[in-house]
Parts: structure tokens; C-alpha cells; sequence
């Protein structure tokens, strides 16, 4: 398996991203809370493993494999939130027969907690998505910069959650794509497409300021990096504030590990991508000191196959 560990420290902040050792290990104190940040992206509707064709995938991914991964680490585990960063719909016949009803039923039973929207989640309309959406998802949608307000989603998209586990308080926004030219306007309806940037900046602050966050998560359609000029994940990690963590989709992107970036501010950012089609299963375990203001990150990716 390609797993891989890595130690790196940034900054002088505190940040620190380490492995080998146990979170609460490496900081070698009582007072830590530990959480764990599992993450997906672009799944495509990739509800069965690849078929046993003899190609690079065969075998890899299943939404069994996925929520078995995931039930046995919660067992284990202090603190678990699941995420995902769009593009769920899309890309095999189930989503063609069945609108996404099946992909947001299994997430559900996954326990996801949030997910962002991708440009394919339009696929089958934005009104299939807000209904699809109502009946059958219990987790979270968010996005900061598309503005919805005149769409069946409207109240239904929030520009960010915050969820509390034990003693943290962990706040999780969205930015999607530029819909325009990758999207047909009928499917998307009268979502008007903002500055990513300037969204997720202005969340972030909000959440690490006034809803005293300990850890801000990006969830990211934008696409990890371009050649041309274009925003993506690289883009957004240096050009924002008071965001933690950023968990990209859209560009399935493999990632052995976050990427460190410093912010505005001088501060590491780490952004993080895995693929797509469910076969590489994200997750960062993050340890909190809050007595003395310390975080540290570790890295431990599974791969379902
Ligand atoms: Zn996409």
C-alpha cells in the first residue's frame, strides 16, 4: 500500500504536522483532544468497487468497503468527523436510474457529517439536487459563493456548519467552482458564482472570531492547481485567513499527504485532495493542547482496495 508517513514542522505558531507517533504521544501531555478527519471527494457514484478488468482501479473502492473502513474507525477513535468535497454524482449508471438518491442514502448511513457541492452535482438539475438532497441526506451541505437565494437549495446550503465534538468546536465551509462554461445555466438555475477568495476569507474570520473555532476546515471544489491563472486550492491556501485545513476535490488530484502552504499571515495551511472514486479514503488526525494553544497534524490515508 502506498501509505506514507512524513514529519514536518512549519511556522512558529505551533502547527506542527508529525507521524510515528500518537497525536497525544507526540505531545506528550493529558490535556489533548484528539479528532480525526476523514475525507472523500469526487466519488462519482462509484457505489461498486472497479470492476476485475485488469485495470489500474480493478478491484479498488466500494461504498461497502468505504463504510466498513469507516465503522471500524470510529471504534477505534477519539472524535470523527467525514467529509466530502462534491462531485458525488456522476459516473456510473446508478446515478443515470436513480438522480443520486442511492449516493446521498449511503452517505447518510456512512455518517457523513458535511460535503460541499461539485459542478457535477448539477448534473440532474439543481432542483433533483435540493430534492434528492431533502429526502435523503442527513449530513450537511455547504458552500460560501454561490448564491442561491432564488433556487430550490436556498435555505438548504449553508455557507458553513460548525460542529462540536467534546470540547472542540470545528467550523467547515465551502467554495465551489466557476459554474459558467462547465455548467449549462439550466441546470444550475439562478445560482450566481462569487470570489471563492473572498467568501471563504470572510467565513473563515467569522468562524475563527466570533464562533471562536478551533479548527477551521475549507471544504474545496476549486481544484487543487492550474497551469493557466485560475483559483484553486494553492491559490486560496495563500491567499486566505484563518483557515486550518483545506480539503480539495475536482481535479482527483492523488495526494500522499497535505501540502503546506503559507496564508496571508504566515501560517501553514495544509491542503489535502484523494483522487476520486472512493478508492483512496483521506484522513488527518489532528491533536489540540488547548492549554497551551498547540495542534499537531498527522497524516494516515487508507487506501480501499
Ligand atoms: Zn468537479
Amino acid at each position: 500500500m502506498r501509505r506514507r508517513t512524513f514529519l514536518r514542522q512549519i511556522s512558529a505558531t505551533g502547527l506542527m504536522i508529525g507521524s510515528g507517533l500518537s497525536p497525544a504521544l507526540a505531545l506528550g501531555t493529558s490535556d489533548t483532544v484528539s479528532l480525526t478527519i476523514l475525507h472523500t471527494n469526487d466519488w462519482h457514484s462509484r457505489i461498486e468497487p472497479f470492476p476485475m478488468d485488469g485495470g489500474r482501479n480493478a478491484g479498488m473502492g466500494g461504498a461497502v468497503r468505504r463504510a466498513q473502513k469507516i465503522a471500524t474507525l470510529r471504534k477505534e477513535l477519539e472524535h470523527v468527523l467525514l467529509l466530502d468535497a462534491g462531485d458525488i454524482f456522476q459516473g456510473t449508471p446508478y446515478f443515470n436510474l436513480y438522480s443520486g438518491e442511492l449516493e446521498f442514502k449511503l452517505m447518510t448511513e456512512m455518517g457523513y457529517d458535511v460535503a460541499t457541492i461539485g459542478n457535477h452535482d448539477f448534473d440532474g438539475g439543481i432542483e433533483n439536487l435540493a430534492n434528492q438532497f431533502d429526502q435523503h441526506a442527513s449530513f450537511g451541505l455547504v458552500n460560501s459563493n454561490y448564491h442561491m437565494e432564488n433556487t430550490p437549495l436556498a435555505g438548504k446550503v449553508k455557507p458553513y456548519q460548525i460542529i462540536e465534538k467534546g470540547s472542540l468546536r470545528i467550523g467547515i465551509l465551502g467554495v465551489g467552482i466557476e459554474l459558467d462554461g462547465l455548467v449549462p445555466a439550466s441546470l444550475t438555475g439562478e445560482t450566481v458564482y462569487t470570489d471563492p477568495i473572498a467568501a471563504a476569507n470572510k467565513t473563515a474570520m467569522h468562524l475563527k472570531m466570533e464562533e471562536k473555532c478551533d479548527l477551521v476546515i475549507c471544504l474545496s471544489h476549486l481544484g487543487y492547481r492550474y497551469r493557466e491563472e485560475k483559483v484553486s486550492d494553492l491559490v486560496l491556501a495563500a491567499q486566505s485567513r484563518n483557515i486550518d485545513l483545506i480539503l480539495g476535490g475536482h481535479t482527483h488530484t492523488f495526494l500522499d499527504e497535505p501540502v503546506v502552504v503559507n496564508n496571508r499571515d504566515q501560517q501553514g495551511v495544509l491542503v489535502h485532495q484523494v483522487g476520486w472514486a472512493g478508492i483512496l479514503l483521506g484522513r488527518i488526525d489532528v491533536s489540540f493542547d488547548k492549554r497551551r494553544g498547540k495542534r499537531c497534524f498527522n497524516c494516515a490515508n487508507e487506501w480501499l482496495g
